[in-house]
């Protein structure tokens, strides 16, 4: 893996070594030391401000130049998978940093960013949508020169100016919007802002949010061009990535280009408690407040975004309105975002109680804050069993990694305790779960014979 090229350049700061603007501290310096010697003081003020700008410009940095450089070095370069179709452009300008969240798992959103993802008329991108992917455990990988044109920001605007994409680097952090950060993408996301903030003169209300600059053409729920399309990254807390406030205001709202997203400009702009909608229990779940198109923006109607109703069934986005129609669709409506197409038979795969992982199906897509409940059960492809208090977090589960959420166990199979013993009259149903080692998971309507289950064969039973 090569390694990163990106140079942090020393900040030209019009300060002086105390920290005041120079004019200040001279006129300071008069009053404490009046002459004959100011002449010599201020040859030692001189010399002592060379050495500290010498130092290191990121003296009041939130991040030491040693924790920067250690942090370019741990930089993974991701360049392999990018698509050979995307075209390489080099951006003429950097006026900003957006920060995304993937809406997916550390797989899925490599090969998207990378090779590209499907569009809803089921055509395809180029790929390169980012130039960092940061995982959930912090670690950065590069997926674009940094000097390219990313596509990544889409339809948008900021204070006037459109196509955000040329004019910016995009961050990806591994994750949902409305799921929590890790602290540890904090602080990566947090060196590696400090790192490009300098490299292109940049300040802290240069770095926003795709949700920020994203904006979309009047559709059912909005008239007129507004904000709202995308809700990426409206959980990225700032002040946790060490960033000082952004704009005060949206400059295209306030200039009457754009009418408001009530939920975004809550969090954004009227200083209501930043990711308060992450930290609500059913930030995905539709009610009479939470809205299809608060929870999933432009991908309200995309066949990716799963609708999972009350009683179990799921829907795809584009065959609500066919199937359901959009103002029938039931409160306690859990939206998935990102999910894998149905097609077909794969309708009845989903509605299973045996989920696999994927790399578009995350732990977290299934099971959501239930990912590490002790009746969340993992079938590791080595064999192993894992409960769910054991998982760290949930996108450490490698892909083809199955699944059980809301049951109890597991109850082992023996001679005085047979499966009928343990299920009952569920014995066959298939919400009875039967694995026996050294791989195989079968709900209970598909087990052959009852009287022929192998040795050490575990049950699992509805919670
Ligand atoms: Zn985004």
């Amino acid at each position: 893996m090569r390694k990163l090229e990106i140079r942090p350049t020393i900040v030209q700061r019009k300060m002086t070594w105390t920290g005041l603007p120079r004019g200040y501290s001279n006129r300071l310096l008069a009053v404490l030391f009046p002459s004959p010697g100011v002449w010599a003081w201020k040859v030692l003020v001189s010399v002592l401000s060379a050495v500290f700008f010498l130092l290191g410009a990121s003296f009041s940095e939130a991040y030491s130049r040693s924790e920067g450089a250690k942090f370019q070095r741990s930089i993974i370069q991701y360049h392999s998978r990018l698509n050979p179709d995307f075209p390489k452009i080099k951006r003429k300008e950097t006026k900003y940093i957006i920060v995304h969240t993937s809406e997916s798992g550390l797989q899925g959103t490599l090969r998207t960013v990378s090779a590209g993802k499907r569009t809803h008329d089921l055509g395809s991108t180029a790929g390169g949508h980012a130039h960092y992917v940061i995982a959930r455990n912090g670690y950065t990988y590069q997926t674009l020169d940094k000097d390219l044109r990313a596509d990544h920001a889409g339809k948008s605007m900021w204070n006037g100016e459109t196509d955000i994409s040329s004019l910016s680097i995009g961050i990806e952090l591994v994750g949902y919007h409305y799921t929590p950060i890790t602290k540890e993408q904090y602080r990566s996301v947090g060196i590696l802002i400090d790192i490009l903030k300098n490299l292109y003169r940049l300040k802290d209300r240069d770095v926003l949010t795709h949700s920020q600059v994203a904006y979309g053409n009047p559709n059912r729920w909005v008239r007129d061009n507004h904000r709202g399309r995308k809700r990426c990254a409206s959980n990225f807390d700032r002040a946790k990535a060490a960033l000082g406030p952004t704009w005060p205001y949206d400059p295209d709202v306030r200039a009457g280009r754009l009418t408001a997203d009530p939920m975004l400009a809550a969090i954004f702009y009227e200083g209501r408690k930043v990711a308060a909608a992450a930290k609500r229990e059913d930030a995905n779940i539709i009610s009479l407040n939470n809205t299809a198109w608060l929870i999933a923006g432009e991908d309200y109607n995309s066949p990716t975004t799963h609708y999972k109703l009350p009683n179990g069934r799921i829907v795809p986005g584009d065959k609500i309105e066919t199937v359901i129609c959009w103002n029938r669709v039931p409160p306690h409506t859990e939206v998935l975002l990102n999910q894998e197409q149905i097609s077909g038979g794969r309708e009845a795969a989903i509605q299973t109680p045996i989920k696999t992982i994927t790399e578009s199906a995350t732990a977290w897509s299934y099971a959501g804050r239930r990912y590490n409940s002790k009746t969340t059960f993992y079938f590791l492809p080595n064999g192993l069993i894992k409960a769910g208090p054991t998982i760290s977090d949930w996108d450490d589960l490698p892909k083809l990694t199955r699944l059980i959420i809301g049951y109890r166990g597991p109850y082992p199979i023996s001679q005085s305790r047979t499966a009928h013993r343990i299920a009952g009259a569920n014995l066959k149903d298939q919400n009875t779960i039967y694995f026996s080692p050294p791989k195989t998971l079968l709900p209970g309507n598909e087990v052959a014979d009852f009287t022929n289950l192998p040795p050490g064969t575990l049950v699992f039973l509805p919670h």
